[in-house]
């Protein structure tokens, strides 16, 4: 006897990811869904982060869904509980919070070889059963917590940028931060704007390049609203702009890296304009090529290191006490406030984010760490029928994550239709299609910043324990979203 699963589609994650997955699968006629979020609310990073100085930093009308464009976007660069807004806002105009289960941590799924679905098991209840599982858990999604020696014995209080503690009042702190990565660089300006003393501990300093970011006036809010195309071309501006960043100065670095030695000009220049003390500006200045690692946007951060109470401390931390913080040299500072700004971890934790066993028990874990790390088209791997990976290897396309999520959703579309019409209920990508896209990516990857620039100094976390960048999608976004609705059907089985 056949038994039904309870639903056509599990998707793990309420993020942008997530949500877009829940369009796409609706408007394919699937709408008995679950979307299963370990948090107390929708919207992903923007629901989770909410540190003073959030705000994304790919232009807005580019990181939004191309089918779903906010006029009323505040800034070029909309502050983060804007981003959180609008996700609420989609949310509900496609009337998915009815598929929603917060507070709802996913231990584990296993593809179910005899009943042909999935059997996903949930913290503190029963399994859930799913024709399709599709895992939105995002890229940066797992909090680094560093190994410091000391650290649990700190007194003051202890705050990770994803746990930011609203109610906690800075004034008057003596705090310390650490870490320098893109979040950093939003908060160090609106902490050293309250405490008292700060110091900032960098191990690695960030390419930071200005931004250009002004208030969107009502008028053209309003253009944006009446006159959508205006907006649309915008967006294809900004867009192209982008694209061709990532093209030549990411992916062509060999033939182009022209392009990162300008920006490091340009980002030498800031620093040279904005930051007084020779040995801070030496300091803040990365020794390895622009691009290795992720740069950022800002007109403030550098600038807060010429207050007399902010202080960049470049040497290693040895060790936490409850009351100071102790770097290698036997210097102490105290401190009552500890700011963990220390980014993700990605490659040992993130890929995939849950245990996910396919056919015949492979432990997708497992198998990515004993191969490569890899995904056909960044979206499905053999030995996992009806299973799609959106926060996967080689999936992150171009500069902002909507391109990759736009082009799953095609892939999807392609892939689910054609299932359909053939009267399939399981899909598999095959093992060659995948092995080949593999080794396109690997080729590609050739003329890269990561492989042909001076990375070596950067510890970025593109590159995973094996010294291979592979997250990013080593093509176009062009590229990406043309395959995502041209690839060789005949790339899957279908039965
Ligand atoms: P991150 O870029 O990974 O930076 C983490 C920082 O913590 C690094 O400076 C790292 O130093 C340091 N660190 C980690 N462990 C340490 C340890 N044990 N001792 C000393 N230092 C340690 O993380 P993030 O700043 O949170 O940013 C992550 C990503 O989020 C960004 O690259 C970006 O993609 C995204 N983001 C986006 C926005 C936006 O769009 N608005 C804003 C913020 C973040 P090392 O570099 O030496 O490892």
């Amino acid at each position: 006897m056949t038994v039904h699963p309870q639903h056509d589609a599990i998707i793990v994650g309420a993020g942008f990811g997530g949500i877009g997955a829940a369009i796409q699968l609706n408007r394919l006629g699937l709408d008995n869904l679950a979307i299963l979020e370990r948090e107390d609310d929708l919207g992903g990073t923007w629901h989770v982060n909410h540190y003073p100085g959030l705000a994304v930093d790919i232009a807005s009308v580019t990181y939004s869904y191309s089918f779903e464009p906010n006029p009323y976007w505040s800034r070029m660069f909309a502050p983060g509980a804007e981003l959180k807004r609008y996700a609420e806002h989609v949310a509900d105009k496609y009337n998915l919070r009815r598929y929603m289960r917060f507070n709802t941590s996913v231990t584990g799924s296993r593809w179910d070889e005899d009943e042909q679905y999935w059997v996903v098991n949930v913290e503190d209840g029963p399994s859930i059963t799913a024709r399709y599982l599709l895992t939105a858990t995002g890229f940066l999604s797992q909090p680094k917590t560093p190994d410091i020696a000391g650290i649990d014995t700190f007194e003051g209080k202890v705050i990770h940028t994803t746990k930011w503690d609203d109610t906690y009042d800075l004034t008057d702190r003596r705090a310390a931060i650490i870490g320098t990565g893109a979040t950093s660089v939003q908060l160090v300006p609106r902490v050293a704007d309250k405490v008292r003393e700060l110091t900032v501990y960098q191990r690695t300093p960030i390419w930071l390049v200005p931004k250009v970011d002004l208030p969107i006036p009502g008028v053209v809010q309003r253009l944006f609203d009446r006159a959508p195309v205006t907006q649309k071309v915008a967006r294809v501006v900004n867009s192209s702009v982008l694209e061709a960043i990532m093209v030549a100065g990411v992916l062509h670095y060999r033939q182009a890296k022209i392009f990162n030695k300008g920006a490091e000009l340009i980002a030498r220049a800031q620093l040279r304009a904005q930051v007084r003390d020779k040995k801070t500006r030496e300091e803040l200045t990365p020794d390895y090529s622009f691009g290795c690692k992720r740069p950022s946007f800002s007109n403030e951060y550098l600038a807060a290191f010429n207050k007399d109470h902010v202080r960049l401390e470049t040497t290693s931390i040895d060790h936490i006490e409850p009351n100071a913080i102790v770097t290698t040299d036997g210097n102490r500072t105290e401190i009552d406030t500890l700011i963990l700004a220390t980014g993700f971890n990605l490659w040992d934790v993130n890929f995939p984010a849950i245990e996910i066993l396919g056919r015949d028990g492979r432990n997708l874990g497992k198998w990515w760490r004993d191969n490569r790390f890899q995904a056909y088209e960044g979206i499905s791997v053999p030995h996992f029928p009806n299973f799609m990976t959106l926060a996967s290897p080689y999936s992150y396309s171009g500069l902002s994550y909507f391109t990759t999520i736009e082009s799953q959703m095609k892939h999807m579309d392609r892939l689910l239709s054609e299932s359909k019409r053939r009267g399939a209920t399981t899909f598999e990508v095959k093992q060659d299609a995948n092995d080949e896209f593999l080794d396109r990516c690997t080729e590609q990857l050739d003329d890269s910043v990561f492989y042909n620039g001076n990375c070596q100094t950067s510890r970025s976390y593109y590159f995973n324990q094996h010294g291979e960048a592979a997250i990013l999608r080593p093509t176009s976004t062009l590229n990406a979203l043309r395959e995502a609705s041209r690839f060789p059907l005949e790339d899957y089985t279908y039965a």
